[in-house]
Parts: structure tokens; C-alpha cells; sequence
């Protein structure tokens, strides 16, 4: 016959043993995050190289200008991520024998129309998700505008001498 049994604790621990307690499980859960978000990294850079042969991103240098400028723990790891992926898709893309390029970091890919190339100023608070043109009247996500004019501006940066 099989007896399941369980045990209920309550633990009552003082201020010091709590504190001891929640670091180690907070940084346990840390280090967990942080393998995973290496594995993430790692299947969407083999993702991103699988099925392109030209990568244009975003000069790195923007991420340390937010850096400098706000340290809140959610845009560090954000940063660093972004970081993580770069580095990846570059010594990849030079394994692979593919392309690689950066726009410039004063390159305002998310205000300029990715048909018409009409500067919107107003794109610069991020909480505006879609980008409309008053210009031509596309209407377009703005990850997906700005990565058209990455794109472009990339392509258009070292093809325009040949
Ligand atoms: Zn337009």
C-alpha cells in the first residue's frame, strides 16, 4: 500500500534570518534569469543569422548614452542584452562569412518615414507604438518603420560608392 504523506513548516525566522533568506533566493533567481536569458539570446541570434545573409543594427553606442543616463535595473539588462545580441550577430556574421553594418547612433530611425523619408519629430516619445505619416499617410508599426530605415540607411552606407 502507498501512503502519500506531506509535511507543512512554517518558519518564523527573524529580521536578520528573512533578510538572509530573500538574498539568497533573489539571487539565486538572478543567476537563473541570467542563464536563461543566454539561452534566449543565443537561439535568436542563430535564428537572425539562419535566415539573413545582411544585418544592419543600431550603433551600440546609443545603449551606453541611456546607460549613462538612467541606471534603473530594467534598462541595464535590457542594455545588456542588446549588447549580448550584437556581439553574438557580429562574431557570427564573421564566422558565417556574412554581412554585417551599423548606422550611425545619431541616425533618427524612428522618426523618418520609411516611404516618403519624412522627418516626424513627435516619433521621439516611445509610447507612440504606431508610426503615421502626415506627409504620405503610411500607417506602420514603429519597430517595423525604424528597421526599414536601418535597413536603408545601412545598405545605403556602404553601397553608395560602388
Ligand atoms: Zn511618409
Amino acid at each position: 500500500m502507498k501512503i502519500n504523506k506531506a509535511y507543512k513548516f512554517r518558519l518564523y525566522p527573524n529580521r536578520k534570518q528573512e533578510e538572509l533568506i530573500n538574498k539568497t533566493i533573489g539571487s539565486s533567481r538572478f543567476i537563473y534569469n541570467y542563464i536563461l536569458r543566454r539561452k534566449t539570446n543565443e537561439e535568436i541570434v542563430k535564428k537572425i543569422i539562419e535566415s539573413h545573409d545582411i544585418i544592419v543594427s543600431e550603433n551600440l553606442q546609443v545603449n551606453k548614452m541611456i546607460e549613462k543616463e538612467n541606471k534603473s535595473l530594467r534598462k541595464l539588462i535590457i542594455n545588456s542584452t542588446m549588447s549580448d545580441i550584437i556581439r553574438r550577430i557580429k562574431y557570427k556574421c564573421d564566422w558565417e562569412n556574412k554581412e554585417y553594418y551599423q548606422v550611425d547612433r545619431y541616425y533618427a530611425s524612428s522618426q523618418i518615414c520609411s516611404r516618403c523619408g519624412k522627418i516626424k519629430k513627435d516619433m521621439k516619445d516611445i509610447n507612440k507604438r504606431e508610426y503615421e505619416c502626415d506627409n504620405c499617410g503610411l500607417k506602420m508599426d514603429r519597430d517595423l518603420n525604424a528597421s526599414i530605415n536601418i535597413m536603408t540607411e545601412g545598405l545605403f552606407k556602404e553601397y553608395r560608392y560602388e
